[in-house]
Order: C-alpha cells, then sequence, then structure tokens
C-alpha cells in the first residue's frame, strides 16, 4: 500500500516517517499532540487518544498498513486498527512484549536463555526467590516500566520491605546478573518469512538509560553469531512481521536475555549512517512485503550518544539553541539528530550523535568528544 499508518508521535516514529517519506510512502501518524516530533514530518496526523476507538477508527480508515513505534498500546487500539488494514506487529507479539512475565516465559518456553525470574506479589516471594538465586534481587513491575522506571534493587531480606508494592498489580524478580557487557541485536522479517538481523551493538548504560551504542561489538565472533541465531528463533518464534530488538547481558561467554522490544531501538540508531540499511528502512520493508535491505556496517566502525534533556537547561532544543553545535559538527563523520521536542528535561531522549570512523575506537572517541564540545559551551 501507500500509504502507512505509525502509531505513536515520538522520535522512532519520527524517523521511521522519514524512511518512510524518502521512498515515496505517505505516513499518517497517530498522536497525541499536533506537535509531537513524528507529527512535525508526518504527511498527514491525526491527534486523540489511543485509546478512542472513534480516533483509531478516524486513522486506521487511511491506512493500508499499519506499524507502531512502542510497545504499550492497548490490545483495542491493535484489535480497531486491524479491522481495517493489515497491523504489524500482531497482538499477539505485543500481548508478550508487553507483560515482562510473559515476555520471560514465552522466551524460555522458546528453549532461549533468559535472565532467572520468577513471579513475586510481596517481600516474602522476594525473600523465597532470594532464597534460590541470592541477593541483589532486582525487582521490576510486570508492565508499563521503560528507562529502569518501576525497577528496585533489593540487596537484603529488610529491603525486600521497601518496594513500593502498592504501586502495581504484576510484579516480577530477576536474579541480578554481573554481566562483563550489554550488548543488543536487531532483526527484521517481513510478511514473506525472510528474516534478516543487523550487527551485534555493544550498550552502555548511564542511570538505566541508554547512554552509548558502539559497532562492531567487541565480543568473539561465536557470541554474535549466537545472538543473530536467538534473535532469529525470536522472530520466527513469536511469528513477528516487523522489527524486533532483543537486549542481552553477556557474561563471559554466555548471552542472557534481558527483553525484547518489537519496534525500532536506541540501539539500532547508528543503523541510519552505518548500516546499508537503516533500521527505520528496515521496518518499513518488513511491513510492506519487501525484501529486507543488506544491513552490514558500511564503514569501520560507528558510534551513537544519545543527547538528553540534561544538556539545557532552560529551553527548546532547537538547532539553533545548541550551544557548541559548529564546534562539534566540525570533526569529521559526525552526523547530528534532533527530534523536535519541546521541553527539555533531565533524563528526556532529546536527540543522539553518531559518528563513523574507521573503527570502532576512533568512532566512539570521535562521537564523545562531539558531545563534550555541546556541554562545555
Ligand atoms: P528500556 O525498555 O528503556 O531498555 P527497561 O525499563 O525496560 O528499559 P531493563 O532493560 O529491564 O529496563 O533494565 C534497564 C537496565 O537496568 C538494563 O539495561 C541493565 O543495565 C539494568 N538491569 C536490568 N535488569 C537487570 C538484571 N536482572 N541484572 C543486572 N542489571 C539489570
Ligand atoms: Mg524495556
Ligand atoms: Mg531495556
Amino acid at each position: 500500500g501507500a500509504t502507512l499508518g505509525m502509531v505513536g508521535g515520538g522520535q522512532l516514529g519520527r524517523m521511521f516517517a522519514i524512511a518512510a517519506a524518502q521512498m515515496g510512502y505517505r505516513v499518517v501518524v497517530l498522536c497525541d499532540s499536533d506537535d509531537a516530533p513524528a507529527a512535525q514530518v508526518a504527511t498527514q496526523i491525526v491527534v486523540g487518544a489511543i485509546d478512542d476507538p472513534d480516533v483509531v477508527k478516524r486513522f486506521a480508515q487511511q491506512c493500508d498498513v499499519i506499524t507502531l513505534e512502542f510497545e504499550n498500546i492497548p490490545a483495542d487500539t491493535i484489535a480497531g486498527c486491524a479491522d481495517f488494514a493489515p497491523t504489524y506487529p500482531s497482538a499477539d507479539v505485543l500481548r508478550v512484549a508487553q507483560d515482562r512475565w510473559l515476555e520471560k516465559s514465552s522466551l524460555r518456553d522458546l528453549g532461549l536463555p533468559v535472565t532467572p525470574f520468577d513471579q513475586v506479589s510481596d517481600a516474602d516471594s522476594v525473600r523465597r526467590f532470594a532464597e534460590h538465586h541470592g541477593y541483589p534481587v532486582i525487582v521490576k513491575t510486570a508492565r508499563s516500566g521503560y528507562d529502569g522506571k518501576g525497577q528496585y534493587r533489593v540487596e537484603s531480606s529488610q529491603q525486600a520491605d521497601d518496594v513500593p508494592w502498592g504501586s502495581a498489580d504484576q510484579w516480577i524478580a530477576e536474579q541480578c546478573i554481573r554481566f562483563d557487557k550489554e550488548v543488543s541485536i536487531l532483526v527484521a522479517r517481513n510478511v514473506h518469512g525472510q528474516t534478516s538481523t543487523f550487527p551485534l551493538f555493544e550498550n552502555d548504560h548511564v542511570n538505566h538509560i541508554l547512554d552509548q551504542t558502539t559497532c562492531p561489538a567487541s565480543v568473539d565472533p561465536a557470541i554474535e553469531s549466537s545472538a543473530r541465531e536467538i534473535a532469529m528463533a525470536v522472530a520466527d518464534g513469536l511469528d513477528l512481521i516487523g522489527l524486533i530488538c532483543i537486549e542481552f547481558f553477556l557474561m563471559g561467554d554466555s548471552l542472557m536475555i534481558n527483553e525484547i522490544a518489537p519496534r525500532p531501538h536506541n540501539s539500532g540508531h547508528l543503523s541510519i549512517e552505518a548500516c546499508g540499511v537503516s533500521q527505520f528502512e528496515q521496518q518499513v520493508r518488513a511491513v510492506c512485503g519487501l525484501p529486507l535491505g543488506n544491513t552490514r556496517l558500511v564503514s569501520g566502525g560507528a558510534a551513537m550518544v544519545n543527547l538528553l534533556g540534561d544538556l539545557w537547561q532552560d529551553g527548546d532544543p532547537a538547532w539553533d539553541r545548541v550551544f557548541g553545535l559548529e564546534d562539534s559538527l566540525a570533526a569529521s563523520g559526525i552526523r547530528l539528530h534532533l527530534y523536535g521536542k519541546a521541553g527539555a528535561k533531565v533524563g528526556r531522549k532529546m536527540g543522539h550523535l553518531t559518528a563513523v570512523a574507521d573503527d570502532v575506537v576512533a568512532a566512539a572517541n570521535a562521537v564523545r568528544e562531539a558531545r563534550e564540545r555541546l556541554r562545555s559551551s
């Protein structure tokens, strides 16, 4: 079809819309504000509550294919979309991705390695979990967490009482993994069942928020192959159509799945400059039934750092308010992405910088230096 629907108005929807427009598609964005990042670049927008059936109908009627940029979409909204146009990923995939317990159980049932976990409901159940897995225990709300929200690190039996148990209905406990590295992989699967993985990304988090991604990941090639195999098993096992990112902990030479996200992912942003096809174009291709693009790295190395709201004390991160921009962009191989968000807040993702270079160390140094220049001005 010629008109693509995007549920969600954030930066992932924005970069998808830009990629889709480049390929000649019209993009209709369903979002809650006409100023949302994706709304600013869409061909057309439908503004309203995503759980309002009339709004959903008004949106879906205009679309030939529908996709999304975040997984926490009400099942009724997805069903409402699917009444009018093929909607990917499916309601079944979303149901799994929306609930950490169902997610980890489904992956375990597929025979894939996941962080040791269990359902918990109170301090006593955490203590029972710790008898088997030890402290610290990471307690997470089963639903709607992101950027580390809804996560509590329980170091001791007494601390199990400090979890705000009343703030959510469903919880899981996970063993705290003393990982050597965090890595992630994106895999696309199209309507014909063709799959394609991106190169493995290496991720560093600060305050539970992704700070830096580098590629190639500095891991043994056997680890990368194993990540690719797991990714394809996830995509096939869930019968996914679209794009999914698998986040891993790497300990020694064993990979463990932390979580999955059936959409473009922050760690994949460097694919725009560094891969034969970007994650956003790959999403377009997957949901439209086109052949998937070649994902190989087209430079020796690449790195991405996020630009959080912390950089802008008091204002809009418009391009002309980015202090130090000229110094920052003067270095070769640096690319700037700003998402058009008004209102910089601490921890809010406002944009990112990507560097491509001859090798990954040079790229990581260049991109961090470019960010420093923005900061120091
Ligand atoms: P997002 O969806 O934004 O990636 P999230 O809120 O869903 O984040 P997770 O990915 O589960 O959260 O966790 C965020 C980070 O916290 C992880 O990338 C990792 O650094 C750390 N973390 C989470 N669970 C564990 C664990 N069981 N052991 C060790 N570290 C963990
Ligand atoms: Mg998550
Ligand atoms: Mg995560």
